[in-house]
């Protein structure tokens, strides 16, 4: 049977966008369609404008630094939306990269919701009908709130790249990724940033000593951060009825309209925590997770499987219980990483369109947390490894010469976590300012299966912080 074309692709994120390319590269007839822009959460709302944001943030401090250098710095005012106008002026450009590789490689672009609607057709919003050899869902994720009332007053992930103003002062619920990374870039932007995350510390699933670090040391530099606790009450606050939030007074029953809630949108919000503190802030932004775009395509109907978190269930090829119809990215809910999705689409292609079945491997993904400073992640936490085997851990926590020298009272950590039995390193963690970029390096070491001694053998580059990965002799302790 003959289709319109041979692979037909929804979503025009990281993934998809890797896919079509790839797949159009083996003379492939694709085609792809996104309801949005054309580069998905990664480019347009997600890795890229937030890592443009670490950098205008880190400014600030540097300006602190340099002072202490012996220059007569300043690091001035920040005008948001001279960096917001450049910013989106860089979106647009990436978009029209995106678009261009896409049009090179004779992939046809579809500027449309796409809905699939049997195992080889798929319909758009505009009406039109296309046959597909193969479908490929790769739609990713979007931010959550949680079931609360009033939530929709709280800003997600998505809406900062586009305010209007830089507020004063923000409320960030959650501990994760988003909720770190963007308590430290708003206040290196100068906003009073209040944190509330309901677990014991943040960053959960990384090594704990790791995360403590980054933790103290986002306090450090002025997060006020509240373990423990999380928002119960949220309400715009010109319609909170209690009359002094900061001394506690009894809340009133009135809860916003809908109709209310729309006019309140991007005002000040009034909140109440776990601990019974009532605060008063410019913004509420819930980085509470993230959840795939999975529901609405027409999926279920046909026998494609959704598990209970809303992800299409694939096996190791990224294939769905419809043998024509693939997911790959963020809409699995496998490892959410931009990476990850790029090696998904790749397999794909390997596997269907050049007849060289390809698993993605997704065994020791090295991952960073942009915070201030970063955390770079490889492998097996202590926690983790020592669940498994017996281990040794080698780890050291200094002061860095360049922020010592300036006196200030920022550390790094160091830690690799090593298999008592074969001396391979099973994990490593690193939280210093460019941590991101050194354990891609580190990575390609345990990616490799390298053993302690391979590391003592490597001789040092001096002075960096670096140096420490291959200089450490003893064991801090065995488990
Ligand atoms: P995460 O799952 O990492 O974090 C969600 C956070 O919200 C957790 O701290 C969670 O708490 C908390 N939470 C969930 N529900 C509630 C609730 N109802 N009330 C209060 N708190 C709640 O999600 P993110 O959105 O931060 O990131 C999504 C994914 O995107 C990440 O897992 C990562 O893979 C990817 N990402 C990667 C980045 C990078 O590579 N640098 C950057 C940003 C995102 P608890 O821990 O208790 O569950």
């Amino acid at each position: 049977m003959s289709y319109d074309v041979d692979l037909f692709v929804i979503g025009g994120g990281s993934g998809g966008v890797r896919a079509a390319r790839t797949a159009a590269a083996t003379g492939a007839r694709v085609a792809i369609a996104e309801n949005s822009r054309m580069g998905g959460t990664c480019v347009i709302r997600g890795c890229v404008p937030k890592k443009l944001m670490v950098f205008a943030s880190e400014f600030s401090g540097n300006a602190d630094l340099a002072r202490e250098y012996g220059w007569s710095a300043d690091a001035g005012t920040f005008d948001w939306m001279t960096f917001r106008t450049k910013l989106h002026g860089e979106l647009d450009r990436l978009e029209g990269v995106y678009r261009n590789l896409l049009g090179n490689s004779s992939v046809t672009i579809h500027d449309a919701r796409a809905i699939v609607t049997g195992p080889n057709s798929v319909k758009l919003d505009n009406g039109t009908e296309i046959t597909a050899g193969h479908i490929l869902v790769a739609t990713g994720g979007h931010p959550v709130r949680p079931e609360m009332p009033n939530a929709e007053l709280g800003m997600v992930s998505d809406d900062i790249f586009d305010m209007e103003t830089l507020p004063k002062s923000v409320l960030i619920i959650g501990g994760g990724y988003i909720a770190c990374e963007f308590a430290c870039i708003l206040n290196g932007l100068g906003v009073e940033v209040t944190q509330y995350y309901r677990g014991a510390q943040v960053l959960r699933g990384f090594d704990d000593e790791a995360r403590g670090l980054v933790a103290e040391m986002m306090r450090e530099h002025g997060v006020d951060l509240h373990l423990g606790t999380n928002i119960v009450e949220m309400k715009p606050a010109s319609l909170h009825s209690g009359t002094d939030a900061d001394m506690g007074t009894p809340v009133g029953e009135e809860s916003a309209s809908i109709d209310d809630l729309a006019a309140h949108k991007g005002k000040p919000v009034w909140v109440k925590a776990t601990n019974g503190n009532e605060h008063v802030f410019d913004r509420v932004i819930f980085a509470t997770g993230r959840a795939p775009n999975s529901h609405g395509l027409g999926l279920e109907e046909l026998g494609v499987s959704i598990n209970r978190r809303g992800a299409i269930e694939v096996d190791e090829f990224s294939q769905t219980a419809v043998p024509s119809i693939y997911a790959i990215g963020d809409v699995t809910d496998r490892i959410q990483l931009t990476p990850v999705a790029i090696r998904e689409g790749m397999a794909f292609t390997e596997t269907v369109f050049k007849n060289n079945p390809t698993k993605p491997d997704h065994e020791l993904v090295a991952s960073a947390v942009f915070t201030q400073p970063e955390l770079g992640s490889v492998g097996m936490s202590e926690e983790q490894a020592r669940e498994q085997e017996e281990i040794d851990v080698y780890c050291t926590s200094f002061r860095p010469m360049r922020s010592a020298f300036a006196g200030k009272p920022d550390r790094v950590l160091m830690k690799l976590v090593v298999s008592k039995a074969t001396q391979k390193i099973l994990g490593c963690q690193i939280v210093a300012d460019g941590a991101g970029e050194l354990i891609q390096m580190v990575g390609i070491a345990v990616k490799a299966g390298l053993t302690k001694a391979d590391f003592d053998r490597t001789v040092a580059v001096h002075p960096t912080m670096s140096e420490e990965l291959v200089t450490m002799q003893n064991p801090v302790r065995s488990a």
